[in-house]
């Protein structure tokens, strides 16, 4: 008997108002396959076609070519099926063929990572079938000529042969375009096209020594495995590092029927938002073609026109197109096909109000019939994706935790960062004018190559047009620069995305590769030379300009109060001077969790001091050393108490190895020697001797203070004395007391003691007291061991959680580089470290020394000041084990603010 196995769905269909999967099945079908199949069901006018699912993407990577062809052909056979029988043509047929486009699509967007192949399905046969049913030769023959460009370089590999030459195929059709003298694709004649067929397919031959595949199914198939191994192509691989996205996560393969925006002058394709991506404005806008098809409006081949009048307005302002070319050469879609923008504009709000949320839309019209190729949550710049949530909310789409959600914390970052001061922009010179295209102000030297961007320490990226290939360079440069494309290409779409300043569309640069040079006006700019520009107006400006602190926007308020609506756990700051700490404080920080005590000892007056005692060779010599000290770090304690007025403020005791302290230059111990009146043999002996084999495990920390308790006393002065003096002038104090680098419950006593008997010994001088905790931060990981007995002695606890980290692990942090970029490579590990706490085992320390702490003292509290305080996925954790609170830099305090209130929307801590 035979048995029947329960067969794996390996392919989704959708189309004609129905569909196999849904929005929710992003994991299997991809996020465009999923969408597409939403859209379908929900009556948008998609065309047809299926989902092959990113399973058999890792099927494809375990088995390989043949065996998955093997698993897919019949389930492939009846999904070609089903889009023949809704579009009444069929696959491969001679006189009637059904084309079809083979489009990737991750779970997540990736956009313009992945290639898709257009028009698939011709052949020398079946291009006069399509010109004789469709009464349209030109049609048939510019459609057949990009379907062999397509899949010419996305299957068959064809690249240009460096990287100052051309695509083979564009510069072909740049050679035929200057042998006739047209400069548009739509200028073509049919005999143009045929030409461009014939030679496409003879390069194809003589670069690769195959011919051009003309029969359907092989170029179906070619297609498909084509995209499974772009999942693993160097574009897809780097966006996946940027990301931290696993390999496993596999790419779907959508397959559609086509559509045709190339069919005429009532024929057109484009891409439409559904608010403003670089302001978030609540404004539908876009940009499409005329007689177009795919990338086109995308890679800037023409300028794009734009969807509405108000957006077609402000271009043609920008472009400097007076009113009467604009309504002539550039009208907007609204204006010239007033009903396909009217059923567009519905489309756009049903989708915005379903979704939840801002809309990035391809669509294209055929003959006069809208379709909607694509929908996605839009990338949006920091400024924007507050801007929308805040408006979503009071516009009652959303809730205030769906709002909360729609934050990426990591992106409030862009906002903090700085924009040209007005002042330096009325003297600058304006060179030339292209779109606002991803806001932001970059100041950088020229480069022209997206391999080069770090050729400089601060980079403009300048491109006639950027494509997938750049994106590597993209982020390292400071600004990018483009001469072509609008504000939905390539450059801008992916500059928002990953909140990079870009201008685009500045067509008055001519740009030279091979020169390495770009012209405007008769005004050369060679590489190396600085430019400026502003992302915000689309100013391209000669030299450097000046920045400034950007202002905040009152949506960034009513974000942050919303936050602590939800989020339960405190954020303080990492601070060491009234300036960061008031920095911190504007930004909501709720206390300092860290002050770091020995960056006072750097400046040049108590450097000095600090030497002395570092050099003298008895108690007594020290004590006078610290006496000079102990003035200059009171007063600057009262600077951070002042700033802090009402808030804790937690003070570290002194940390570091001594020998960071001491010249290790000749002339500057030369300098010492002298000025203490010593040997200058004396000065380097002693410099000598502080050094260490091995400082980070050697003599600092509590060992420090438990070897020379006279630091400690001297600390403890400053900070109970200033704080007595800050009381006198009203303001609210409460030191905390930290004692850094505590392996065994005896060496925090022997701190402990020292710490409370000289405030004893202060409030009896001074007869006054004031209210302050002694505690210690866990950092060794024997501290987190004995956590219990440590707590009955202490006030509090505060993980260092990057000591904890270096020695859980046993790596050096300044070493570590040597080797972490390979770990992460491979796999060995999945996140540094460093960055991104180890749940596994540095968090597991945390939560155990935690338990234990408040099993001895259940009120203890207990606190993070390593830099993990500000990494999001790292503050959701400390909030799920119940940390009181977490401390980050000042700039990071928004972040981690929008981090806590997410973790409790999304887990109630
Ligand atoms: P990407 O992920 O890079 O945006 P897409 O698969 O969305 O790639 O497609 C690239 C271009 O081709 C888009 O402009 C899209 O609208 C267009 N396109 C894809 N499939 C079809 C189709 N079936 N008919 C018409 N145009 C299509
Ligand atoms: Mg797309
Ligand atoms: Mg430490």
């Amino acid at each position: 008997m035979e048995v029947m196995e329960a067969k794996k769905t390996r392919i989704y269909s959708f189309g004609d108002k129905t569909a196999d999967g849904n929005r929710t099945m992003k994991n299997l079908l991809g996020g465009k396959g999923a969408n597409l199949a939403e859209m379908s069901a929900i009556g948008i006018p998609v065309p047809p076609g299926f989902t092959i699912s990113t399973e058999v993407c890792t099927e494809y990577n375990e088995l390989g070519d043949a065996a998955v062809k093997d698993l897919l052909k019949e389930d492939l056979k009846q999904a070609v099926a089903k889009v023949e029988k809704i579009m009444g043509a069929s696959f491969g047929n001679d006189k009637d063929p059904l084309l079809l486009s083979v489009r990737s699509g991750a779970r997540v967007s990736m956009p313009g990572m992945m290639d898709t192949v257009l028009n698939l399905g011709l052949n020398d046969v079946s291009v006069v079938g399509l010109a004789q049913k469709t009464g349209n030769e030109r049609f048939a023959w510019d459609s057949y000529r990009r379907f062999i460009q397509m899949y010419g370089s996305v299957v068959m590999g064809l690249k240009p042969e460096s990287k100052e030459d051309m695509d083979p195929f564009e510069e072909v059709i740049d050679h035929l375009k200057d042998k006739r003298n047209i400069s548009l694709d739509t200028d073509f004649t049919i005999q143009d096209l045929k030409d461009l067929v014939y030679d496409f397919k003879d390069i194809i031959h003589k670069r690769t020594g195959l011919d051009f595949p003309t029969n359907p199914w092989e170029q179906l198939w070619g297609s498909i495995v084509a995209v499974f191994n772009s999942w693993n192509g160097n574009r897809a691989l780097y966006y996946r590092k940027m990301h931290g996205y696993p390999a496993d996560w596999g790419t779907a393969v959508n397959v559609q029927a086509m559509v045709f925006g190339n069919m005429g002058d009532n024929s057109g394709t484009g891409v439409c938002f559904t608010r403003d991506a670089g302001t978030g404005e609540n404004q539908f806008n876009g940009e499409y073609l005329i007689n177009a098809q795919g990338e086109d409006v995308v890679a800037g081949v023409r300028t794009p026109q734009q969807i509405t009048k108000v957006g077609s307005k402000r271009w043609a302002e920008l472009a400097r197109v007076d009113e009467k070319a604009r309504v002539e050469f550039y009208p907007s879609l609204e204006e010239l096909m007033p009903e396909m923008y009217a059923e567009l504009n519905a489309y756009q709000q049903q989708l915005e109000d379903h979704y939840r949320d801002m809309q990035d839309m391809e669509f294209t019209i055929q003959a006069g019939k809208m379709w909607i190729l694509q929908t996605r949550n839009g990338k949006r710049t920091g400024a924007a994706m507050v801007k929308i949530a805040m408006d979503l909310l009071k516009e009652g789409m959303i809730s205030e935790e769906e709002a909360m959600l729609l934050i990426e914390p990591y992106k409030l970052d862009e906002l903090l960062h700085p924009v040209f001061d007005p002042k330096a922009i009325k003297k600058a010179n304006i060179i030339a004018q292209g779109l606002p295209a991803s806001p932001g102000a970059a100041t950088g030297q020229i480069v022209f190559f997206a391999d080069e961007a770090d050729k400089f320490r601060n980079t403009i990226l300048v491109r006639v047009e950027t494509s997938p290939e750049d994106l590597e360079g993209m982020n390292k440069a400071r600004g990018i620069l483009t001469a072509r494309g609008g504000m939905t290409s390539h450059a801008a779409v992916v500059a928002r995305g990953i909140g990079k300043c870009c201008v685009s569309g500045a067509g008055a640069l001519k740009i030279n590769y091979k020169e390495r040079k770009f012209e405007v006006d008769g005004k050369e700019f060679h590489e190396g030379e600085w430019l400026s520009i502003n992302g915000t107006t689309g100013n391209i400006i000669e030299g450097k300009v000046a920045t400034k602190d950007p202002e905040l926007s009152g949506e960034f308020g009513e974000l942050m109060t919303l936050s602590d609506k939800f989020s339960k756990m405190v954020v303080r700051t990492n601070a060491d001077t009234p300036k960061e700490a008031a920095i911190a404080r504007s930004f909501g920080a709720e206390g300092i969790g860290l002050t770091r005590t020995e960056h006072m000892f750097f400046e040049s007056d108590r450097i000095r001091a600090m030497r002395e005692m570092i050099l003298a060779r008895h108690e007594k010599g020290r004590r006078k050393a610290l006496r000079m000290l102990l003035p200059m770090q009171r007063e600057d304690f009262e600077g951070i108490f002042e700033a802090m007025d009402g808030l804790p403020v937690t003070i570290r005791l002194l940390d570091p190895p001594l020998h960071e302290f001491v010249p290790h230059q000749l002339a500057t111990q030369k300098e010492l020697a002298e000025e203490m009146h010593i040997s200058l043999t004396a000065v380097k002996t002693k410099v000598h001797e502080l050094e260490e084999f091995n400082p980070m495990l050697g003599h600092r920390g509590c060992r420090l203070g438990n070897t020379y308790p006279e630091i400690t006393e001297m600390q403890t002065r400053a900070i109970i004395e200033a704080a007595l003096n800050v009381k006198e002038r009203g303001i609210k104090v409460f030191p905390e007391i930290m004692i850094p680098l505590v392996g065994t419950l005896e060496e925090y006593e022997a701190q402990e003691e020292v710490i409370r008997s000289t405030a004893k010994e202060i409030f009896e001088e001074r007869g006054d007291t004031v209210e302050f905790m002694v505690g210690t931060m866990i950092e060794v990981p024997r501290a987190a061991i004995i956590a219990d007995k440590i707590a009955e002695k202490a006030d509090f606890f505060s993980f260092g959680t990057n000591d904890l980290t270096q020695m859980t692990y046993g790596y050096s942090r300044d070493d570590a580089a040597k080797f972490m970029p390979i770990y992460l490579k491979k796999g060995i590990l999945h996140a540094d470290p460093f960055q991104v706490v180890d749940r596994e085992g540095v968090g597991a320390l945390v939560k155990m020394g935690t338990e234990k702490g408040r099993s001895a003292k259940p009120n203890l509290k207990v606190g993070v000041c390593g830099e993990h305080g500000g990494d999001p996925s790292s503050v959701e954790f400390f909030c799920g084990i119940g940390l009181n609170y977490v401390s980050c830099s000042p700039f990071r305090v928004p972040i981690a603010r929008i981090s806590a209130a997410q973790a409790n929307i999304k887990f109630g801590c």
